[in-house]
């Protein structure tokens, strides 16, 4: 069975991930190999803190791995959150103050499109492969929900009725950017399994 370590700290995304790529691939932790720093993430865009994390792990630890980077991309604020969305409103990443600087900022604005978007990139053998999941949807006027993490209680997927807040994980990976971005990667494992 491959194993691969994926490249975060958040453990929200780590059961997002596990119950995505089911039992064929072993998921190892950041803990599970002995890393507890905190991993650079200083480019500006998604793709550059993917290969920037993905990297890191790689060259210290020589291990297959991956690492993901997300972005809530809001029409109405050209694109903003986007890379920056874990310190929107600040430094400590705090996902409360996050979504209320959204909605004080959309507050009285029709235009609620967004899209969440995902870049993987992963690692075997030295080879760099990326990996792109993207769903679209509007910002709540309040919040909804308190399952998930992050903007989930304010963000509704295009076609659904509820937020990522108010869907069980299972549900959520069938519609979210992680959840297009790790069927995409799974895919590609899948065939890389039975080239071997
Ligand atoms: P990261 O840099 O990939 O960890 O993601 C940046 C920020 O985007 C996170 O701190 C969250 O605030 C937000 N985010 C990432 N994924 C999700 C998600 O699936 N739902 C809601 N917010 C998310």
């Amino acid at each position: 069975m491959i194993s691969l370590v994926f490249a975060t700290n958040n453990v929200h995304k780590l059961n997002e991930i596990k119950t995505a790529v089911g039992s064929k691939i072993n998921i190892l932790s950041l803990s599970d190999i002995g890393c507890s720093e905190d991993i650079p993430e200083t480019a500006d865009t998604l793709q550059g803190n993917a290969s920037q994390k993905s990297w890191y792990i790689f060259n210290k630890y020589h291990i297959d791995c991956f690492a993901d980077d997300t972005g809530l991309e809001i029409d109405a604020l050209n694109g903003k959150p986007g890379v920056y969305s874990a310190r929107y409103a600040g430094e400590n990443h705090d996902h409360e103050k996050n979504m209320d600087k959204v909605l004080s900022e959309l507050q009285g604005v029709q235009n609620r499109k967004a899209k969440f978007r995902t870049i993987i990139s992963l690692i075997i053998n030295g080879t760099e492969t990326l990996f792109e999941g993207v769903v679209k949807g509007t910002i709540l006027t309040e919040r909804h929900g308190n399952k998930g993490f992050g903007y989930d209680p304010i963000f509704k997927p295009m076609g659904l009725e509820i937020s990522f807040a108010e869907m069980d994980l299972s549900d959520k990976n069938k519609t979210s950017h992680r959840g297009i971005a790790v069927q995409k990667l799974k895919e590609f494992l899948d065939a890389y399994n039975e080239s071997m």
